[in-house]
């Protein structure tokens, strides 16, 4: 008999691989609980697929401009055209429902849209007669292999935050997908691949932290790109940056949505149910904290309530669900230990997921949770729950909201509602957090800007993809040239200096 339990191959140079793992870890349904697949572990691919992507590297740098377009525009038309194959593998391992996963392919897709515009964003600056006869340009070229390290909570979206615009500056990439969700990762090298990308410039090597720490010190290994939690952003960084290269690294968040008296309160109930619970709130940009000023709590916790009580909860592949399980077991109770510490700690638990039918289920389910009364010394607060759990914080002013917010050892993402154009300048001024929503609970910024928090969310000083991709992806040149005229130079011993 066949074994029903599939192994997750690497992608090496254009094709599905098999390693000689001797460690794997299983992959789940998380909606039954059922083990689908398996994934090798270890660092037994790394070297090839280090090796297929140091290969790639010279004819793919040499590609025209318009070769590199042509097969950028290609892979968006592919990858649009599988949106919604993509999206169910994501379900299927994620857990999330099919129309937020959907949504995540949708996302990934805009930084693949951005990157078709690469011939504009790699021109250069050019001086003419900089000094007599002497021009001074400057250029842009690709590092040569570079490396991703994503997280489970998007698996296709993160990947292609980073390799889009890799790949458009002429780099080859090795991508290091989440061992939890592993697949998408894969497919999305498959049909990149059937689009027209040549074999070697995307390769994608499954495993855990064996397989990242030899890429990261890799030697033939240029720049490395990791988003994860903050423990492990801020170890890959360290480890990367004494390897001598160049890196980007997002780490984890707590994301607060402000409510000012002033504000709409059914928009400002509306945006916290719906990026507080969006994706069992396994998103970095997920509002775990509601920072309610002056009277608005009640009111406000009461709107929450009434909707949470409408939210339907269930398999992601079910078109009636809002919110789908968590990713794994662990995670899941990981998260309802918070629910019992805040009960412990003296919050007021209004709504316990714990209690919701669904988590009984047999999949890795947990129901929308809100808790009241929270203050910033609570676990529930001080930690990333990452799941669908919502904190209330009460404050008496906008001067302690910021104080707050500023305070956090997170400054990812931020909210405010109100109705107030002076207040939300004042906030937008203040605050402590590299992305900010004014009556926008969840502002992910579009891919033609770039993504990026402060304090503990991101270590060192870039943002990732939009211009900041670019610029990471790159390094600059500046030629300083002169063409033989019938005059000679001359020596001149002195410093140059434009005449
Ligand atoms: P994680 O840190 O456990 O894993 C991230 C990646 O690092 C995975 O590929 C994993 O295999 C690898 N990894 C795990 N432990 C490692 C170790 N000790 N050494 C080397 N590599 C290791 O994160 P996760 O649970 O997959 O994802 C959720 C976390 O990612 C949350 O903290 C979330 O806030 C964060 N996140 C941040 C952003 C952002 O843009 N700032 C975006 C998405 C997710």
């Amino acid at each position: 008999m066949s074994d029903p339990i599939q192994t997750v191959p690497h992608f090496i140079n254009g094709e599905a691989r098999m390693g000689e793992a001797a460690r794997f870890a299983p992959v789940y349904n998380p909606a039954t609980g059922q083990q689908t697949h398996r994934v090798p572990l270890g660092a037994d691919a790394v070297d090839a697929a280090v090796a297929a992507a140091r290969a790639a590297y010279p004819a793919w740098r040499a590609t025209s401009l318009a070769r590199r377009t042509h097969i950028l525009f290609q892979i968006r038309e592919h990858l649009a055209a599988h949106q919604e194959d993509i999206a169910r593998i994501i379900t299927a391992q994620h857990g999330k429902v099919l129309a937020d996963a959907m949504g995540e392919v949708g996302r990934g897709l805009e930084n693949v849209e951005f990157a078709c515009g690469i011939p504009q964003l790699l021109k250069g600056e050019y001086s003419e007669q900089a000094s007599t006869d002497v021009d001074v340009y400057s250029i842009r070229q690709p590092l040569g292999v570079v490396v991703g390290i994503s997280p489970f909570n998007f698996p296709a979206m993160v990947p292609l935050w980073m390799v889009a615009n890799a790949i458009a500056c002429g780099n080859t990439f090795v991508l290091k997908p989440s061992e939890k969700d592993p697949s998408a990762a894969l497919r999305l090298a498959e049909l990149m691949t059937e689009a027209g990308l040549p074999p070697g410039v995307l390769n994608v090597v499954q495993g855990d932290r064996e397989a990242v720490e030899a890429l990261v010190g890799h030697p033939d290994v240029a720049a490395v790109s990791v988003v994860g939690s903050t423990p492990v952003a801020r170890a890959i960084r360290r480890a990367a940056v004494a390897a001598d290269k160049r890196v980007q690294a997002l780490g984890g968040a707590k994301n607060h949505l402000v409510v000012l008296a002033d504000a709409d309160l059914a928009a400002a109930a509306d945006g916290a149910v719906s990026a507080a619970y969006g994706s069992a709130g396994e998103r970095c940009m997920a509002v775990s904290v509601v920072v309610a000023v002056e009277d608005v709590a009640d009111k406000l916790v009461g709107a929450i309530t009434e909707r949470m009580a409408a939210l339907a909860i269930g398999d992601g592949m079910d078109p009636r669900s809002d919110m789908g399980p968590l990713v794994t077991r662990e995670h899941r109770d990981r998260v309802a230990g918070y629910v019992e510490s805040a009960q412990r700690d003296g919050a007021t638990v209004v709504v316990d997921g714990r209690a919701a039918p669904v988590a009984s289920a047999p999949g890795f389910f947990l129901g929308a949770t809100l808790l009241d009364h929270v203050t910033p010394l609570m676990a529930c607060y001080r930690d990333e729950i990452f799941g669908p759990v919502l904190s209330v914080v009460r404050v008496s002013s906008l001067d302690e909201a910021l104080q707050l917010v500023n305070d956090n050892p997170w400054g990812n993402g931020v909210a405010l509602y109100t109705r107030d154009g002076g207040a939300a300048r004042r906030f937008q001024f203040e605050v402590l957090c590299g992305m900010v929503g004014v009556n926008v609970p969840i502002p992910v910024p579009v891919g033609y800007h770039s993504f990026g928090g402060w304090k503990a969310s991101l270590f060192g000083d870039t943002h990732m993809y939009g211009p900041e991709g670019i610029n990471f992806y790159t390094r600059r040149k500046v030629v300083t040239s002169r063409w033989p005229s019938t005059t000679p130079a001359g020596v001149d011993l002195r410093f140059p200096g434009a005449r």
